[in-house]
């Protein structure tokens, strides 16, 4: 058996409420080697909601942690950073009109671009409601994530995307192309199989991957952990990933492992997943 990269696209680690590094550390010992570590929304780790100052608060959060999971792992951690779509929502609800929570969150992902730029984030976060809104809420959400578009096309990063569930999302590639970013650069995040525009990030149940592994398009793998106490049942734990890995080689999928931990990532982020695994690791592989 070959060893190779196993990615997590998409997990939160909260020092302030959750496990932080040791769910990464679970991961790793489960045999994954990379994490995309997102921020959780600004409203769950710090006090202010939609400021500039909670955001950075958050943002240096998550870099701090995502370093410890570096650490960690045999390969590398990556913070990716913004803003979740639902603060509109709370931003509405606190008195704010739609297009004063749309300014308030592209501010923020101002701040998230400053990390990109900066270092050390890989990527960008937006995207809209998963759930129904008045039409000038969704306008306004829309509005964000173009800014983010075009934050990720000044930058070269990646956005990946929070939306609503479903398979056609040419809309939204065409909105990221118009704006100078490629759609391969627009990630769907939480996928529940192969999506039209963006590139899927696959929920790790085992039908979703097997539909993505058929399709034979470029895929990555998720769990979206959350990282919170509260909910310890809601989302898929920090081991999926690798345990899914071990799954799909078992039914013969090994083209499409190869798919969601090397290429995809290479293609998508311009990450080398094969390069970046120390040897120690390919060595006791
Ligand atoms: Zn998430």
């Amino acid at each position: 058996m070959t060893e190779t990269p196993i990615l997590d696209n998409h997990l939160h680690l909260d020092p302030v409420n959750g496990r932080g590094v040791a769910a990464a550390a679970e991961f790793a010992d489960a045999g994954g080697t990379h994490l995309l570590v997102l921020n959780k929304p600004s409203w769950s780790l710090v006090d202010g909601v939609g400021d500039e100052a909670a955001f950075r608060e958050t943002f240096e959060i998550t870099c701090d942690v995502a370093a410890a999971a570096d650490d960690r792992l045999p390969g590398r951690a990556w913070p990716v950073l913004g803003v979740h779509p639902a603060l509109v929502s709370r931003l509405v609800d606190d008195g704010h009109t739609p297009a004063d929570a749309a300014d308030l969150m592209q501010a923020g992902l101002d701040v998230a671009a400053e990390f990109v730029a900066d270092g050390p984030a890989l990527a960008l976060k937006s995207g809209r409601p998963h759930y129904e809104v008045p039409d000038a809420v969704w306008d306004a959400s829309n509005r964000v994530m173009r800014h983010a578009f075009e934050l990720g096309a000044q930058l070269g990063c990646v956005v990946q995307l929070h939306t609503e569930g479903g398979e056609t999302f040419e809309q939204i590639a065409a909105w990221a192309e118009s704006r100078g970013l490629a759609r391969e650069q627009v990630v769907k995040h939480y996928a529940g199989g192969p999506v039209e525009g963006p590139v899927p990030s696959v929920i790790s149940n085992r039908e979703g991957l097997v539909a993505a592994a058929e399709s034979g398009d470029p895929f990555l793998m998720e769990t979206d952990f959350i990282d919170d106490p509260e909910r310890p049942g809601a989302v898929l734990g920090p081991k999926t990933v690798p345990s899914r890995v071990r799954w799909l080689r078992e039914q013969g999928h090994e083209e499409a492992i190869r798919t969601a931990h090397v290429e995809t990532p290479a293609r998508v982020y311009g990450i080398d997943t094969e390069g970046t695994l120390s040897d120690t690791h390919r060595r006791s592989a």
